[in-house]
């Protein structure tokens, strides 16, 4: 933003209106903390929920042809969007927004992220989980 060398660890900002993100310098991550401009800085808290993993059945509700997907709130939007890797890069898709809050009521955790700056990720089929998400 600036174009001040950023060292390995550093902050990083969402472009709200270009829906990007970008690597930033320490004083500007501390710029743009609170909500209400095009740039909001990205939190480094880390939630992680191991003892409430998602069912293989809540896992196929969510219609991911893939392994692995995460999940936002776009506040343009107003609603959760869901990405996931494919060979042409990251696609987004159709998310059965009724699913989503039914999944949410069961699980909590999905309601914690920020809008905008803030993700669920979520991991299919790993043989820790039997099953589970
Ligand atoms: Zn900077």
């Amino acid at each position: 933003m600036c174009g001040e060398r950023v060292p390995e660890r550093h902050a990083h900002l969402v472009d709200i209106e270009q829906r990007s993100i970008d690597c930033a310098c320490t004083a500007c991550g501390l710029l743009f903390t609170r909500p209400g401009g095009r740039y909001r800085t990205v939190p480094d808290r880390v939630r992680h929920d191991p003892d409430a993993p998602l069912t293989g059945v809540e896992w196929a509700e969510l219609g991911i042809p893939v392994g692995i997907a995460f999940f936002f709130v776009n506040s343009a939007l107003g609603h959760v969007v869901a990405s996931y890797p494919s060979p042409a890069g990251v696609t987004e898709c159709e998310l059965d927004l009724a699913g989503w809050d039914r999944l949410a009521a069961a699980h909590p955790l999905l309601r914690a992220p920020s809008p905008d700056v803030e993700a669920i990720l979520i991991v299919a089929g790993s043989p820790r989980l039997a099953g589970g998400a």
